[in-house]
């Protein structure tokens, strides 16, 4: 007997959210985050055997064959099975999905990031950043939120979300690359590193929403909270009116553009290096501390006032320097406006940067015939290129080699139409939810984020 790819991972949330425990992609946690080797395995494998067990990048795989019943009830018949949607080219979707949406009414509230594909994103109630969307979630009373984003964001809705509420992602394959590059354990351990130098005193832990509820909880929990692109330098200024470094986590490049921003030169920012961890050791008089140093010297993690976890978005890391110049270059009146997860050479070189919601602003504002090179997502660049042409203005990415979230992107027409037919049957399929315990200490975090606005 055959099981679909993305079911098999289905099923194997299914056991791990009754524990209170689940990974994006289903990956039980006390395992890590996904290895490399796992990743490609989601990708690379489409068909396996029930039963199956395997080991990838020595972890050992196992499908629990008992979970199927609960998980496809009898009697579901064909169309909620999922491997009959992913057969289905993308506009027959269209209908199902409006009629859908209809049927399930005040009920249910489709939430869009503006990173969605067009296919998807035409169809959210809301669209928006994070922060927004964050927002909004915690205000809803619908009894379902489908959150057509990547996997962070809906759990960020969980957490907000009020008793009785349910969030769905449509494919649990949506996560974010950033996000992973901050595993709980790892955090953990720079932290009692940092705590053995003493340099934990007035240290404040500040995490990018796009980080795991995990994370966000860690931050609660030491009095740190969560920022988004929109609220960063507010995030900050708050967090050194309470202490006098900041630990920011995943993202150094928002975190090194919003220091610099606020005066804080480079030499005060040092980058914790997780993965170099195991290479250095500091010497406190006849102890030696390590190895857990993040690569760093003990001096210049005294002399930081930013520690920069050292994580990247991969979509906006793509821009280079090069492009703001090949684009001057090309178009003399062109304005260069980037997301600030690029990396600092390019927001230095940029006439602006912000959140996707301020490049939207900025864009709006301007008078006809303004010509913008945008360093963000390409989905979105592309339908503001759409979005004003007709007001004479023109809109390019700024590097036209392909800026594409691919996990944004695993949300298909064919995964929101089985979310949402599920839910007319009353099933509820993907449901994102963060255990009792992390989401105390997240919602901590994200609260004194909405406070600080
Ligand atoms: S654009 Fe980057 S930060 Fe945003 S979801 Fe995709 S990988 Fe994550």
């Amino acid at each position: 007997m055959q099981l679909d790819v993305f079911e098999a991972l289905r099923l194997r949330a299914h056991p791990i959210e009754q524990e209170g425990l689940q990974h994006p992609r289903g990956w039980p946690l006390n395992q890590g985050a996904p290895t490399a080797a796992a990743i490609a395995f989601n990708i690379s494998v489409r068909r396996f055997s029930i039963g199956a067990s395997w080991t990838e990048g020595g972890i050992e795989m196992n499908l629990v064959i008992d979970e199927l019943p609960a998980a496809v009830p009898a009697g579901s018949g064909d169309a909620c099975t999922l491997d009959d949607y992913l057969t289905l080219p993308d506009h027959s979707m269209d209908d199902r999905i409006a009629k859908a949406r209809a049927k399930l009414g005040a009920t249910t509230i489709l939430l869009g990031h503006h990173y969605q594909r067009d296919e998807v994103i035409r169809f959210a109630d809301f669209t928006g950043d994070s922060y927004k969307l964050s927002k909004i979630a915690a205000e809803t009373d619908a009894k379902y939120i489908v959150f057509c984003g990547v996997h962070f964001m809906a759990e960020s809705a969980d957490v907000l979300g009020h008793e009785g509420q349910q969030v769905i992602l449509p494919d649990l394959h949506a996560g974010c690359s950033m996000a992973d590059m901050a595993e709980i354990s790892q955090v953990e351990a720079c932290w009692e590193a940092l705590e053995r130098l003493g340099l934990t005193e007035s240290l404040i832990p500040l995490t990018y929403m796009n980080s795991t509820a995990a994370i966000k909880a860690f931050c609660g929990e030491r009095g740190g909270l969560v920022c988004t692109s929109s609220n960063a330098r507010a995030a900050f200024e708050w967090a050194f009116a309470r202490g006098k470094r900041i630990l920011f986590l995943p993202d150094q490049h928002l975190g090194r553009n919003t220091g610099f921003a606020m005066g804080i030169p480079l030499a005060e920012m040092a980058v914790w290096d997780p993965w170099a961890a195991q290479g250095g050791t500091i010497q406190i008089g006849q102890i030696q501390i390590g190895p857990s140093t993040g690569g760093q010297t003990r001096a210049a993690l005294e002399a930081s006032r930013i520690l920069l976890w050292k994580g990247h978005c991969a979509v906006h890391q793509r821009f280079l320097p090069s492009h703001v110049d090949q684009v001057r270059a090309k178009y003399p009146n062109i304005q260069v406006i980037v997301h600030p997860e690029c990396r600092w050479e390019v927001c230095q070189k940029a006439d602006a940067l912000g959140s996707t919601e301020r490049l939207i602003k900025i864009v709006e504002d301007a008078p006809a015939g303004s010509m913008f090179a945008i360093g963000t997502e390409i989905h979105l660049v592309n339908r503001l290129a759409r979005r004003f042409a007709a007001e004479g203005k023109r809109i390019i990415t700024l590097d036209d080699t392909g800026c594409l979230c691919t996990t944004m992107y695993r949300i298909s027409p064919q995964h929101l139409a089985w979310a949402l037919e599920n839910l007319i049957e009353g099933r509820v399929v993907n449901r994102i939810q963060v255990r009792p315990s992390v989401k105390h200490w997240a919602r901590v975090a994200l609260d004194r984020m909405l406070e600080v606005g």
